[in-house]
């Protein structure tokens, strides 16, 4: 899977992939980021890239003509599917995520500023992806929460799909609690069942506690999750327990 990232710090976004679990996956090959300064592309000759907005708006806009062209030069002839990270787009969901990573060429615009000339989005995005309903300063730590959620989702990130298949929201649940050694903390005992080594049980106590999890914090994700006769059973009685 291949990755364009336009934006005005590339070095901010190549920094990041170089980190940790994504950064040991791009030196594996196992997927591919490039990233584009896109005043390498303006034509004004003091290298500007952002003019002020035409609706009397404070602040600065960044201009259709050096991401155009930036665009046109790293696509060529091929066409990535490209998406401007922007607040006003649709809140990115695991659902999306799993979606976006059976794509094989991606290309993100990284706004800043007040944003960009509406006129070259029209041209060129194919959709707007949003982090949350909240602003921050620029494009990068969005496209950078983009990338991470798609790429460790790849075949050979992460040691077994497991580890991204029981996580949070991959099903439509949260995630159950987990705990690590030692077996007692400050008085705390881990739950017995997970010591019991009976296999059957603990696969029954992490979805009771999925349930629970997603009934005590994120109740309205139970609306959407895929849920058996069972998992309503258990959930009746989790809500008349509580
Ligand atoms: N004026 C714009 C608006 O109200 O829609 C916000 C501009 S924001 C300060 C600058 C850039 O940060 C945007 O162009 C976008 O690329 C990025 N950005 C800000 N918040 C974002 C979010 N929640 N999700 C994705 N990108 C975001």
């Amino acid at each position: 899977m291949r990755f364009d990232i336009a934006t005005l710090f590339p070095e901010f976004i190549e920094t990041a992939l170089n980190e940790s679990i994504i950064g040991r996956a791009r030196a594996r090959g196992l997927f591919e980021a490039h990233c584009h300064n896109i005043r390498d592309y303006t034509l004004d000759k003091h290298r500007r890239v952002d003019d002020t907005p035409y609706s009397e708006r404070q602040g600065m806009l960044m201009q259709a003509q050096p991401i155009y062209d930036c665009w046109k030069a790293v696509c060529g002839e091929r066409k990535p599917h490209v998406i401007y990270m922007s607040p006003q787009g649709r809140t990115l969901t695991q659902k999306r995520v799993r979606e976006l990573a059976q794509m094989e060429d991606i290309f993100i615009l990284c706004g800043h500023y007040e944003g960009v000339d509406q006129r070259v989005l029209d041209r060129i995005v194919d959709e707007e992806v949003s982090i949350g309903d909240y602003v921050v300063s620029g494009g990068e730590l969005p496209a950078l929460v983009l990338i991470d959620s798609i790429v460790r989702i790849l075949d050979g990130v992460l040691s077994q799909p497991d580890c991204y298949e029981d996580e949070s929201h991959w099903g439509g649940l949260l995630e159950y609690p987990q705990y690590t050694r030692p077996e007692v903390w400050e008085g705390e005992a881990v739950p017995p069942v997970l010591l019991s080594g009976h296999h059957a049980n603990i696969l029954q106590w992490r979805r009771e506690q999925q349930l629970y999890n997603t009934l005590k914090k994120r109740p309205e994700l139970l609306e959407s999750a895929e849920l058996s006769e069972k998992d309503l059973y258990i959930l009746n009685k989790l809500k008349d327990e509580t």
